[in-house]
């Protein structure tokens, strides 16, 4: 079986043999520089998507206005994209047309940073016209150009920036700093949803560095709305002198890597109230699933320290906000209040979990009919009489049986 790496390979050959030019791209090329784990592969090429298309059998046209052809392989899937510059960019947020030229080095300026400006054809011989190597063994973020018009074209550059400076741990160059705090409002034209996506990576890999980062530079408000900033001379809600903002990120940092946990670290941290939360989740436009797990979590961790659950409370709170919030309430308890005992309550969770009587009515092991054939009415009665039951299995996790629950059941009628 051949790697992905590979694969990506034998798609330059193809458009090689085909008489046009093609490199591996971008995130793929920086990433193999610095040894990290690489999960896409992208390509550039002087080909029109017409003639991608032509040269493959399998392909999906996914951008052909920006000249990308999704090509489908055996292992995996490549986008392959024409040398292209951007025409103007009339409202900061997408080029008006693009216009495909012939020139790899063209292709290459209109990428955001040095580091994600570098080509590779085959033979491994880099094409870094921006210096991106330099960069990366000086592990910083440079804009390619400008940095001002470049984040006046697109403004989500400026959280790309930020993101790959938390993620890799690298600084951002002076110039392309002040250029960041120079032009923050920008961000208000910018997609909700890109902003999103952008915020999540930061979420998923380094969120304090991103949240120092994101303050420093005052781009925060446009991640968060109207984030609140704590005078800790006046209200400091964690009494430890440390400023909640900086508490969310280490905290969130501590977390395994999950969204909705993490979610719900930095609102606790922050403290926000349940109302502002709920905007700043429509406001970023999380979806539905995502939401409700947030709030579920945040619900059990109101319901106090799992410290002091009693065994009918975990029963109760199991069934009633499901195993995933019970599980992440007490992850978040563990890096809150428990010096990050993170696998001493894995461990608790997981043993609750297992000896869990109900998760819902649909687990109680008899059924409607049962319950008609037991003498109920049907309509409303037996929904009820449903209820009743889970709550008695919750009560006595050892009478979840038939016979049981038939009994208790007679004895509830007469
Ligand atoms: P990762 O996938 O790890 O987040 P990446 O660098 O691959 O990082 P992508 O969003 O996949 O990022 O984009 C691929 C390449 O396209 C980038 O490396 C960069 O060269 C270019 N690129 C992406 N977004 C922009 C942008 N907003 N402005 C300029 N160039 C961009
Ligand atoms: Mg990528």
């Amino acid at each position: 079986i051949q790697t992905l790496e590979q694969e990506a390979w034998q798609v330059v050959d193809k458009l090689e043999a085909a008489g046009y030019e093609a490199y591996l791209v971008g995130g793929c090329v920086r990433d193999q520089q610095l040894q990290r784990p690489i999960y896409d592969y992208d390509i550039t090429t002087s080909a029109l998507p017409d003639e991608v298309i032509a040269l493959f059998p399998h392909t999906v046209p996914t951008g052909i206005k920006h000249g990308t052809v999704k090509v489908i392989m055996e292992q995996g899937e490549y986008e392959v994209t024409t040398f292209r510059i951007d025409g103007e960019y009339i409202d900061g947020r997408r080029p008006a047309s693009v216009h495909f030229v012939r020139s790899l080095v063209e292709d290459l300026a209109r990428r955001d940073f040095t580091i994600n400006a570098m080509a590779m054809s085959r033979h491994g011989r880099l094409h870094d016209p921006f210096d991106g190597l330099r960069d990366l063994e000086q592990r910083i973020i440079c804009a390619v150009g400008d940095p001002v018009k470049r984040f006046e074209e697109d403004a989500l550059r400026i959280l790309r920036g930020i993101r790959f400076a938390a993620q890799l741990g690298f600084t951002l160059e002076e110039r392309t700093h002040a250029a960041i705090v120079y032009e923050a409002q920008e961000l208000g034209k910018i997609a909700r949803e890109r902003v999103r996506e952008e915020w999540h990576k930061m979420l998923l890999t380094a969120p304090d560095v991103a949240l120092d980062l994101l303050r420093q530079t005052e781009t925060l408000r446009y991640v968060i709305t109207r984030p609140p900033t704590f005078d800790l001379a006046v209200y400091d809600p964690w009494g430890y002198g440390i400023d909640p903002w900086q508490l969310a990120g280490t905290w969130a940092a501590r977390a395994p890597v999950d969204l909705a946990l993490r979610y719900a670290i930095v609102l606790r941290a922050i403290q926000l109230e349940e109302a502002r939360i709920d905007k700043v989740m429509s406001d970023l436009k999380l979806s539905g699933a995502l939401k409700s797990e947030i709030r579920r979590t945040l619900r059990v961790v109101q319901l106090g320290p799992p410290t002091e659950w009693r065994d009918r409370s975990w029963r109760q709170y199991f069934y009633q906000h499901g195993r995933d919030a019970v599980r992440r309430a007490c992850l978040l308890y563990a890096i809150l209040h428990d010096e990050g005992r993170l696998e001493a309550w894995e461990a608790e969770v997981e043993q609750r979990a297992a000896a869990q009587p109900l998760w819902s009515l649909q687990d109680l092991v008899v059924t409607g009919s049962d319950l008609i054939e037991a003498g109920l009415p049907e309509g409303p009665e037996i929904g009820r009489a449903n209820q009743w039951l889970a709550q008695w299995v919750l009560d006595h996790p050892e009478c979840n049986t038939r016979e049981a629950l038939l009994q208790k059941l007679s004895e509830r009628i007469e």
